[in-house]
């Protein structure tokens, strides 16, 4: 069966001689693999559309039953080539792309996420701080996917509190100060500033979420907590994030 789809090219490898290996986060199937025949010798049907973070239009061919579908052709929507050119831009969005590629189960259809990265994306290539926009991608994507961490009240209690909470990443939330000191988890603290940054993030459209001007240290906080709760997710850590330490402060 032929189709086509908009989709953002998550990695691509070279597979034998001439042919590629694609991963891509898809509009109309979710995430996918895919073989491209002869990618390395065809510039007329791919030309630089397989490359990571780009924005295209794959030509598919579907066999049923088969997990990896055939790429026809790719034709590039927008680039995002200046992401590969910074090395901050590189990191965060790299990241971005290893989330999608570890949390999204194959085939599902996820329209939102789907835009969601894309409007990430076009920040980013356009020079949005790389830091700021991962932590609004996590906040965003995980909530898409149903992993949407519980911050506005106290796990063990049920109050809201009013200032530092403790995150527990294996409950996916939080503990108010009078409830911490039980806990046997590392202590992942997070402000009251960081938790009303989380749900304005949450509650606000991408186009008003530039208005937003977090503190370094609300970012670190955040990053701190998704990743205990990424790792709880999926039981390991995600790569990208090495790579990401080494060329930003957080
Ligand atoms: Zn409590």
């Amino acid at each position: 069966m032929k189709s086509k789809t908009e989709a953002i090219i998550i990695s691509s490898m070279n597979l034998g001689d001439a042919d590629k290996l694609v991963s891509f986060f898809s509009l109309d199937r979710g995430m996918l693999k895919g073989v491209a025949k002869n990618a390395r010798k065809s510039f007329k049907r791919f030309g630089a559309g397989l490359e990571s973070f780009t924005l295209v239009r794959l030509h598919l061919y579907e066999r049923e039953h088969q997990e990896l579908v055939r790429l026809e052709s790719s034709e590039i929507i927008e680039q995002h080539a200046s992401i590969g050119c910074e090395l901050g831009r590189a990191a965060a969005g790299a990241v971005m792309l290893e989330l999608v590629r570890e949390m999204s189960p194959l085939g599902e259809r996820n329209a939102p996420a789907f835009l969601l990265l894309s409007h990430v994306l076009h920040l980013l290539d356009e020079g949005e701080e790389p830091l700021f926009l991962l932590s609004v991608f996590m906040i965003k994507f995980l909530s898409l996917l149903g992993y949407q961490p519980k911050l506005d009240h106290c796990l063990s209690c049920g109050t809201r509190p009013k200032g530092e909470a403790m995150f527990l990443g294996m409950k996916g939330g939080i503990l108010c100060p009078s409830c911490m000191r039980s806990s046997e988890e590392p202590e992942i603290r997070l402000s009251a500033g960081a938790v009303g940054f989380y749900y304005h993030v949450l509650r606000m459209d991408m186009e008003k979420v530039s208005r937003l001007k977090p503190s370094h240290n609300i970012i670190r906080e955040l990053d701190r907590a998704f990743a205990a709760h990424t790792f709880c997710i999926l039981g390991k850590r995600l790569k990208s994030t090495d790579f990401l330490k080494t060329v930003c402060t957080i």
